[in-house]
């Protein structure tokens, strides 16, 4: 496009015939592409004129728990299916003043909840490179939109791995911010205390440019950290001078599928060979994480969902007798089965008599996970570990096993359980030719030292 050999509404235009000649990933739950062909006009004037801003040239997708005016807002949810967000996000707000081209939203599992995209309302997502495999969830549709060359760059949210998971299942970088980084304003709440919208690229640098613009204070959210937010792309290509890289022990069990156990060696060896120090550390809390988040994200969510209730927004059931018949049939037939199964445990462990024994523990046991975490960071500036314990299982595979499909987060919950940053970064493939990724976890609010670790580790592993 620099050269003027390819038109910025032709780069749209090929985004949009992409996703038309893919309709079996269902990667898209809607796509915006006249009036994203005639944003680029505009945009491509500013930029022939000199005075486009960084994200000129960026054609993005958004998942769809994310809010921009005059656009549907449906978490992939019968519940939210026809409702259209009357404002928008900040993130859209940052987005579009970078001069940002927004495609169209992308699939996701109902209410950002599961690992796998099967829970969506609408259709599950494919592998890109195996229709019978999944992509990871829940961010799984804009994880393959970026895998599949059907935008540049995306948007997810991670509230216990939902970007890093797919993001490493199918070969993109995909990244967790410090919690507080981004701002969570018109992002729709899962797990408030765990919830970040990321970027997904399919490159260290560009997740870096969209973390830029994303990032920093809003009045609008009041976690929003007041931290200020360096360049995330100035050195990003020169490594950092010195290094103490941690390896958890915790994370290297038996049960890691053994091309993963050797990306980790791998890329341990590219660490020590650039005469960074790496070295063995323990996250004694570790088995205690899944629990831990699994109680914590189920009541905040089976809060945060209270508010569908057929009265003030969303879908209502028709032909109630009654108010109570009314929320009763509104969230029978508005929700699927998995939503349904967290707020039912959430309602739960904050129920009087379970409170204490569950969800006043698990917060416990979250605060000496950060202990963990701290403790560990004292030393070392980044942590390695895998992103997953597998690679891209089969598609129904855990579906009838919540617990097992449960387990393939716990690589992932920790980072949002401490609130620290963590990314995934593409490690290479396994001998059925699907993707592995690596997670680096660095201190809170120094992605700057992760995303130079990354880059790193992108470069040496090409
Ligand atoms: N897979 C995890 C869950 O089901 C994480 C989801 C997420 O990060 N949104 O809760």
């Amino acid at each position: 496009m620099t050269s003027g050999e390819l038109s910025l509404p032709d780069l749209v235009e090929f985004y949009a015939r992409r996703i038309e000649a893919e309709p079996s990933l269902n990667a898209f739950l809607d796509v915006y592409a006249e009036e994203a062909i005639d944003r680029a006009r505009q945009v491509q004037e500013k930029w022939r004129s000199g005075e486009a801003a960084p994200l000129a040239g960026a054609v993005l997708a958004i998942k769809d728990n994310i809010a921009i005016q005059g656009k549907k807002l449906t978490c992939a949810s019968r519940i939210l299916a026809d409702f259209v967000s009357p404002y928008n996000a900040t993130v859209i707000e940052r987005l579009l003043a970078a001069d940002a081209i927004i495609l169209g939203k992308t699939n996701m599992d109902e209410f950002a909840m599961g690992s796998s995209n099967e829970n969506s309302a609408v259709a599950p997502v494919h592998h890109p490179h195996d229709p019978e495999r999944v992509p990871g969830g829940s961010s799984g549709g804009s994880a393959v939109a970026v895998a599949a060359d059907l935008c540049t760059a995306a948007l997810g949210s991670d509230t216990g791995g939902s970007i890093r998971q797919p993001a490493a299942f199918c070969g993109v970088v995909g990244l967790k911010p410090t919690y507080g980084r981004v701002s969570r304003f018109g992002l729709v709440a899962f797990a408030s205390s765990l919830d970040q919208i990321g970027p997904f690229g399919r490159n260290v640098e560009d997740v870096a440019r969209l973390l830029n613009v994303i990032s920093g204070h809003d009045p609008m959210d009041s976690t929003s950290a007041p931290d200020p937010v360096p360049d995330f792309t100035q050195n990003l290509h020169t490594p950092p001078e010195s290094l103490t890289i941690g390896l958890p022990v915790e994370y290297l069990s038996d049960e890691v599928q053994p091309e993963i156990v050797q990306a980790i060696e791998t890329a341990k060896s590219l660490f020590a060979d650039a005469g960074y120090s790496v070295r063995e550390v323990h996250l004694p809390m570790t088995e205690y994480c899944i629990a831990a988040y699994y109680i914590i994200c189920t009541a905040e969510a089976s809060s945060n969902l209270a508010r569908y209730d057929g009265a003030r927004y969303g879908y209502r059931a028709a032909g109630a007798q009654d108010l109570e018949e009314m929320y009763r049939r509104t969230r029978s037939e508005g929700f699927g089965k998995e939503v349904k199964r967290r707020i039912m445990l959430g309602t739960y462990v904050l129920s009087a008599g379970y409170y204490d024994a569950y969800y006043r523990r698990a917060l416990k046991v979250r605060t000496l996970i950060r202990r963990d975490f701290n403790q560990v960071f004292e030393a070392c500036d980044v942590l390695l570990t895998p992103t997953t314990p597998t690679t891209a299982f089969r598609m129904g595979e855990k579906v009838q096993d919540p617990v097992s499909m449960y387990l393939s987060d716990i690589f992932t919950v920790s980072a949002n359980l401490a609130g620290i940053p963590a990314i995934s970064v593409p490690a290479g493939t396994d001998a059925q030719g699907l993707p592995i990724g690596v997670q680096l976890l660095g201190r809170p609010f120094d992605e700057a030292t992760l995303l130079r670790t990354a880059a790193f580790l992108e470069s040496h592993l090409k």
